[in-house]
């Protein structure tokens, strides 16, 4: 059956489908706003205007376009005609998975313009589940246990490779969305192509809006910062796993992230959300700033305060994966991470 783009335009009108992508609070009335394509602060080049049923944009400022809906994801994802339309159906609901779409096109998009530095370090070939000796080795750099990184092994969502020629060990998902590598000697990366020296890359076709390890499914999700953890989240929740709240670990591998994968949206709609932001002021922005997308989808949203934790070192806990080195004692207090 055919989708109208007409029965799209009903469903999710312009100022549904800015709020729905995250870049207004709630949906914008007609009028003129800051441009979110070219992600004007405090300007006012965007207006939009609803004439005879129909809702129309134009940005008089640097993009100096305008148009409907579908021009709107086109200029706002980079994308051909032909896959924003095949985006705006999606986020209408109609997918090649409920059916409606029975042939689905292929969606290779250019990362959107806020995306840039655009990932330019190659894939290891050949990728591996790793050895019991790699994922120990992982499991000691992490200080988690060994069965947490064979079952995220396991799970696909860790693998191992050579990255810039260094043996490495990757988070990633099945989503082939976002991956990023870590050297296993724990060790900086040296200089690579115009790459200065990094602890982590994010490697080639990674776009960092996605919500790494995001799944379709109703448990709650633990949202935390950073590969690390990632991996302390799912050392976290395997306790969970068997009660009758197992919580979903989803990370954001950057925390300058302002707008979310439109894929990622129909996932996260409406769900239980804890974030657990890094206790340093970097931490907390971000962590509000994703209060503020994962609200625009109607989540339920609340933070867990790391700040008041100690390491067993006496040093204050900065992230997550501080939290698998606690001072003795302090352990009832990561309880509450999951009430
Ligand atoms: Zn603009």
């Amino acid at each position: 059956m055919p989708v109208t783009l007409a029965l799209c335009k009903q469903r999710l009108p312009l100022p549904e489908l800015l709020a729905r992508l995250g870049l207004f609070d709630a949906p914008p009335r007609s009028g003129n706003h800051p441009c979110p394509i070219h992600s004007e602060r405090n300007g006012s080049a965007f207006s939009m205007q609803h004439t005879r049923g129909v809702w129309l944009w134009i940005c008089h400022g640097k993009c100096a376009a305008g148009g409907d809906e579908i021009s709107f994801l086109e200029h706002f994802g980079s994308l051909s005609r032909r896959n924003a339309i095949h985006r705006y159906q999606e986020l209408c609901g109609f997918s090649p998975r409920n059916g409606f779409h029975p042939n689905p096109i292929a969606t290779h998009r250019k990362p959107a313009a806020t995306q840039v530095p655009h990932p330019m370090i190659d894939f290891p070939n050949p990728l591996t589940a790793g050895s019991f000796s790699d994922c120990e080795q992982v499991a000691n750099l992490r200080s988690v246990p060994t069965s947490t990184i064979t079952a995220m092994s396991k799970e696909g969502l860790l693998a191992f490779g050579n990255v810039c020629g260094l043996p490495s060990w990757l988070v990633l998902d099945g989503s082939r969305k976002l991956a990023e590598a870590r050297r296993m000697d724990g060790e900086r990366y040296p200089c690579a192509k115009s790459l200065g020296e990094r602890k982590t890359h994010t490697l080639r076709g990674s776009q960092k809006n996605w919500p790494l390890g995001l799944r379709e499914g109703t448990a709650p999700i633990l949202l935390v910062e950073g590969s690390g953890d990632f991996v302390a989240a799912h050392y976290f929740c395997s306790f969970t796993k068997r009660s009758a709240t197992p919580w979903q670990p989803v990370a954001m591998l950057g925390a300058s992230v302002k707008t979310l994968h439109p894929d990622a949206i129909p996932l996260l709609s409406g769900r239980r959300v804890r974030i657990v932001p890094h206790a340093d002021e970097a931490g907390a922005k971000a962590g509000l700033q994703w209060a503020k997308l994962l609200g625009s989808l109607q989540c339920q949203v609340d933070g867990f305060d790391l700040s008041r934790l100690t390491k067993n070192d006496g040093s204050p806990v900065s992230d997550l994966n501080d939290c698998t080195t606690l001072l003795p004692g302090q352990e009832p207090e990561l309880t509450q991470l999951f009430l």
